[in-house]
């Protein structure tokens, strides 16, 4: 019911679009022809260079344009913010009061992030985004939503700070994006995504975007979402299987050396090293400082202008090393990451997914290192199970594990099959 009118207005609008596009465009973006895109997108997506949709584009697009609500499995390096971009900005209707579209995403780095992939996507159109997130001052963000925006980006907390201080209406929504939705919950977004989903008017489209799909995120979906078409793009998600994954079995003491070694001997186009914690990842900044060039550290502790400059340092190659820790380096969207190093096993497998996945993206090579103690291999042994294949054991020259190999621990099917035999 609630689809209907959309449905009627996306039929002809696709109709008038289709004509349009026959007429004013001569060399549109071949792989999105069929999709029935303005000639203003098309001309974007041909500035921007993509020529062939993603897989989760070529599935996502049309759904959503059709006014669906839209569950998407996928990580991030899969084209999935143009995913939603796309039919958002193709959606947009004259600017009104408030903004028609809200995307929640779990960090800054990845709101910024985002507002950079629609501002390319909505070249030369007039459509305003607005980043809106904590650890900046809060003026810019209320110049923007004054001055009048169609589409809001922001991290839950900071977007619920304006609409509490009435700085930001909701009343004209039409399209909610819940990016990352696992990080965001993982992060203990969850009361706050509620209140927001609750102050959306009726009706809306709401898209969903994971890495993963568990039971609270099917529920959260349940409670919000209208009749969602799930699509699972990440059995196909070429990413993973493009990274060519190791681990290496030493000692805590060694760890050290063996990233000074590895670092030296790769000389990494870009390279992220993950830590456990925040200090962790200044101490070890601090350390490979001496050893190595163009080192950088990023976590959540660092003022916004800091991550800011070395996040664009990490981008035009003038830091290659970044340490970072999961929070903040899970939303590092960098195409040409060619090192993954988890220097710190990642206390969660499923963080060694979102870890191993800032490289590999769109279809390109990536190598990711596992330093794992020899008391470590029951997370080894975890990650394994979660990613469904053994990573293989990497000897490093001058590194051999000199007495203790990690202790794998079967798996349970292993244990199992050996109680019956
Ligand atoms: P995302 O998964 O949205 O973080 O996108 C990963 C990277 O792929 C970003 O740098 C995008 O600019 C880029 N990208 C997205 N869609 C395409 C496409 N169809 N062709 C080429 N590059 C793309």
């Amino acid at each position: 019911m609630r689809r209907e009118g959309l449905r009627c207005f996306m039929g002809f609008r696709v109709f008038e679009e289709v004509c349009l596009i026959q007429r004013a465009v001569e060399e549109p973006a071949p792989g999105f022809q069929s999709m029935g895109l303005s000639p203003a997108m098309l001309r974007a997506l041909k500035k921007a260079r993509y020529f062939t949709p993603s897989p989760i584009q070529a599935e996502l697009i049309p759904e959503a344009l059709d006014g669906k609500d839209v569950i998407g499995q996928a990580k991030t390096g899969t084209g999935k913010t143009a995913a939603f971009g796309i039919p958002i900005i193709e959606m947009l209707e004259q600017r009104g009061k408030g903004p028609q579209a809200i995307i929640l995403a779990p960090t800054r780095e990845l709101v910024q992030q985002i507002v950079v992939e629609l501002t390319k996507l909505a070249d030369s159109q007039d459509v305003a985004v607005c980043g809106i997130y904590g650890g900046e001052p809060i003026e810019r963000q209320l110049r923007a939503l004054t001055r009048g925006v169609d589409i809001v980006v922001g991290t839950p907390g900071r977007v619920l700070d304006h609409i509490e201080r009435r700085t930001l209406y909701l009343g004209d929504i039409f399209h909610v994006v819940l990016d990352e939705a696992d990080r965001m919950l993982d992060i203990g977004f969850r009361p706050d995504i509620e209140r927001i989903l609750r102050k959306v008017p009726d009706p809306h489209q709401t898209l969903l975007l994971s890495a993963t799909i568990s039971d609270e995120i099917r529920k959260l979906a349940q409670r919000y979402m209208y009749q969602a078409v799930a699509l699972n793009l990440s059995k196909d998600e070429p990413s993973v299987e493009t990274i060519q994954q190791y681990y290496i079995t030493v000692e805590n003491e060694r760890k050290f050396d063996l990233l000074v070694h590895l670092l030296r001997r790769d000389s990494p186009r870009q390279c992220i090293v993950f830590t456990r914690t925040k200090r962790g990842a200044d101490r070890l900044a601090d350390r490979l400082r001496g050893k190595v060039p163009g080192v950088a550290t990023i976590h959540g502790d660092l003022a916004q202008s800091v991550r800011n400059r070395v996040m664009q340092g990490f981008r035009d190659g003038t830091i290659p090393v970044l340490v970072a820790t999961d929070v903040v380096g899970r939303g590092i969207d960098v195409s040409d990451i060619s090192h993954v190093i988890n220097f710190d096993i990642p206390d969660d497998a499923e963080n060694y997914l979102h870890r191993i996945g800032r490289t590999g993206r769109m279809g390109k090579d990536g190598l990711a290192y596992m330093f794992v103690c020899p008391d470590q291999g029951e997370p080894l042994t975890a990650i394994e199970s979660l990613i469904n294949k053994t990573i293989p054991t990497l000897n490093v020259e001058g590194f051999e594990p000199a007495r203790r190999e990690v202790r794998r621990v079967p798996k349970f099917q292993e244990l199992f099959s050996n109680i019956r035999r």
